[in-house]
Formats: structure tokens, sequence, C-alpha cells
């Protein structure tokens, strides 16, 4: 560490073009993350608008000025496009994150969490973990793209939304109103992937995300004639419906595995010892084993790896103390895998219920989607540029259980990669949309130069 350091210092001190140079690119990105960061943008506040300005500055004054802002409701989303000289042979790279980021409350954190902070080797504030680091990461690698003198072979088009934490609008009207700016022939997402280590340093491995679980909830609904309670009958609307979720209870959907899934499990596998390595075994050597997907079912960090997963979470019914319910509703949430339609999943919920309950739909967001194929070019590309940094760490294809942005891009054929260059402390690290929100200093600018390193193999 301390030679290749010292070596750096002699390079530097022979070439006079470098010191020469006005600023640090680290105290660059340092100070842009600084602004970034302290720019309130919850929903509500309507600040995104201030921070597309403040990104936009410094696209244009590095001449990267084909820029679309695109307002919708209080927030805005916008689209910046890097035009390859010529008629460039292939299709072009859609690079995404986000702008807003979750509601944090001062008296809940221990500093402001719209004050930048570097404490304890960490930058500390909301949206340094999600989705900021990732939208520094994008922009810098641009900037020193740009700046080197790199000419892309293919465009490099740049998506940044503002409401993916609340309503996905940006995503969803650039997947369908705005699809000409954005279309290209596979989209990298800073709003997923990335690496984990524990904290003695052994490395958990990166994370590729190729898909994402379709987010459905349900109603169950029992409804009854009612009565007076001094005269019950068997009959009875919340009996109904707590047998039916009692069923719900103990249902277990099919077990599916998919690509993703299998590539996952390939990787876990050699890491787990005892009765869930060889579970993931067994599955892996026969998928209509589905004792085996049961273990690794059970298990709590493989929660929702091998099916579609429904739970109740929340009740209302009844009108009155002394009178039998006319009506008692349950709300089932779903996460659905890829490649299992929202109908069937209805359908079999129905099933459960039985006949004195009627099951409808009562929320969506987004489509459901395939798993993204684990294309050579974007898992070689992100593979060498993590290695390069942390040798031998595994590159392990995930399949989220939330839904990011890039559900609404895989609804329109177009695959998507979440392929973070962030890692984090697992689990102490793991704060997103929580409390005190940091990110590792180190891991700020490896993001970046992850993020360089892929774009300079999968578009020069
Ligand atoms: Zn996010």
């Amino acid at each position: 560490m301390l030679k290749s350091a010292m070596m750096i210092v002699a390079a530097l001190a022979a070439s006079p073009a470098l010191i020469a140079s006005p600023t640090d690119p680290k105290e660059e990105a340092r100070e842009l993350f600084k602004q970034v960061v302290e720019i309130p943008t919850v929903q509500g506040r309507g600040e995104v608008p201030r921070l597309i300005a403040l990104l936009s500055d410094r696209f244009r004054a590095e001449g990267l000025s084909d820029i679309t802002v695109k307002p919708h409701g209080e927030t805005a989303s916008m689209i910046l496009r890097w035009s390859a000289p010529g008629k460039p042979k292939l299709k072009p790279i859609l690079l995404m994150g986000h702008l807003d980021v979750v509601e944090a409350n001062r008296s809940d954190w221990q500093d402001d969490p719209f004050i930048f902070r570097e404490k304890d080797g960490y930058y500390w504030g909301r949206g340094t973990v999600d989705n900021k680091a990732g939208i520094l990461a994008i922009t810098m690698s641009l900037l020193h793209l740009k700046r080197s003198g790199f000419t892309p072979a293919r465009d490099i088009i740049l998506l940044f939304t503002g409401d993916e934490e609340t309503d996905g609008e940006g995503s969803r009207l650039a997947a369908s109103q705005w699809r000409s700016l954005i279309d290209a022939e596979f989209a990298l997402n800073s709003d997923s992937g990335g690496g984990g280590f524990t904290a003695d340093g052994k490395a958990l491995g990166y994370g590729l995300q190729t898909a994402e679980k379709t987010y459905r909830s349900y109603h169950f609904t029992a409804r009854n004639r009612g009565g007076h309670s001094s005269r019950p009958r068997p009959d009875n609307a919340i009996y109904d419906l707590s047998a039916a979720l009692t069923r719900l209870s103990a249902h277990r959907f099919t077990p599916v595995m998919n690509e993703t899934t299998r590539a996952y499990l390939t990787e876990r596998a050699k890491q787990e010892t005892g009765g869930l390595g060889d579970a993931m075994r067994r599955w892996l050597a026969d998928e209509n084993d589905g004792n085996a997907a049961d273990i690794i079912e059970a298990d709590e960090k493989e929660i929702g790896l091998t099916r579609t997963r429904c739970v109740a979470t929340r009740l209302a019914g009844g009108h009155a103390d002394n009178a039998l319910p006319q009506m008692a509703q349950a709300t089932v949430n779903c996460r659905i895998i890829p490649g299992v339609a929202p109908e069937n999943v209805l359908a079999e919920l129905q099933m459960i219920a039985g006949g004195d309950i009627t099951v409808t739909q009562s929320d969506a967001f987004g489509d459901a989607t395939p798993a993204s194929p684990l294309r050579p070019d974007v898992v070689n590309a992100y593979t060498q540029a993590v290695q390069k940094r942390f040798p031998g760490v595994p590159i392990i294809p995930q399949m989220s259980a939330g839904a990011t942005d890039s559900v609404f891009i895989r609804a329109i054929g177009i695959p998507a990669y979440g392929v973070g260059g962030e890692w984090l402390i697992i689990p102490e690290d793991e704060r997103a949309h929580g409390l005190d929100e940091r990110i590792p200093v180190k891991s700020f600018y490896d993001n970046i130069d992850i993020w360089t390193d892929m774009l300079r193999d999968l578009a020069g």
C-alpha cells in the first residue's frame, strides 16, 4: 500500500500537467456529493429541480449539454445524451439513478440528516447510500471520461428520476411518453447491486440485480347479513375471514427457479455449510425437490427467494361492539416471482380463501417483468471492474423482493441490471430508508472508479 502510494507521488512529481490540474478529482467529487446530499429531495418539498439544475451545470461545463428536463407534479426527471460520433453500430446504453430520498426526521437522527458530514471513515447524511452515491458515481464517471478524451462508440443516455421512492412516475413516463429519448439496448441501474463485507473484512460478494418480484396487494372480503350480537349464529364475517387467513398462513406457493436464482444459489452454495448449504445443492440438482426449496425458504436470509410470497398486512371489520359484523376485510400483500402472472396468483388466493370470501386486487406497482438475461458483456464488465479492486470477490446474480425504477424499463423489453459499485459493512451499514444513513468514504470513491471502468468497457 505504502509503496504504491509513494510511486504515485513520484509519478505526479514527474508530470507537471497533472500537478497543474485545477481540482483534485477526489476533492471535486466530495464537494459535489456534499451539495447533492444537502438538497433535501424528499417528496413534497419541491427540491428535485434545484438538484437537476446543479447537476446540469456540471455536465454543461464539460460540454455534455444535450439535457432534457421533464417536470412531473412537484418533482422532475432529467435525461442526458452523450452521442457517439458518426453512425454507431451499437444501440445506446441507459444509465439510471434516482434523485429523491426517503424522509428523515432531525429529532430521530444523531445529527441533521441534510447536513453532510465526514466522521469515523464515513460520509453521513440522508441519501448517502440510496441513491445519491449512485448519482455521483454516474455523474463523476461521465465527467472523468469526457475530460480524459474518451469518445463513446455508442450513445450513453442518463436517466435520473425524481420520485423513485414514492410514485415511480419518472421511470413510468420514461418507459412510455419519453421512450424515444431513453430507448436503449440495456440499462445499468445504480440503485441496486453493490458489495458486502463483514466487519472483520470477509467478502460476502457483489450483487448483480437482474430481476424484481412483482408487487400486488389483494383484499380478502367477507360479507354477512349481520344482526344483534345477543343472538350469534355460526355464520360470521370475522370468523369466515379468520378461517381463510389461517388457510393462507399455511399455504405455500409452488417453488420456481429462474436463471438469476440458479446463479445466485450456485454462488451461495459455495459459502454455506450445514443444512442450508445441503438444501441449496439438492434444489440445484433437482428443481422438483420441494422439500429442499422449503428448507431454503425457511432460512431468514433467503425468505422470498424460492417462490411467490403473500402475507396478511392489514385488517378492518365490524361496525359496533354489540352487532354481528356485516363485513370483515384483510389486505394481503404479495411479492410475485418473475414468470408468474398476477392473475394466476389472484386465482390461487381465491381458491385458498374459499366461497365465503371475495378476493380482489387492491393495489399494484409496475408490471410483472421477466428476469433480465445474464448478458456476458454486462456480467464481464461488472466482474472485471469489481475484481480489479477486490480480487476473487464473487459476483452474485440477485432477484430483489422489492421494486426499483428498473421494473418499468424491463416491462418494455429493455433488460436492466443493478450494478452499484459501492460496498457496505453488513449488517452495520444497512441503513437505507433508516436512521443515520452512511457510506464508507473508500466505498464512495470505489463506486466512481467501478462505473468509470464499466463504461469504458461497455461504451468504448
Ligand atoms: Zn433507491
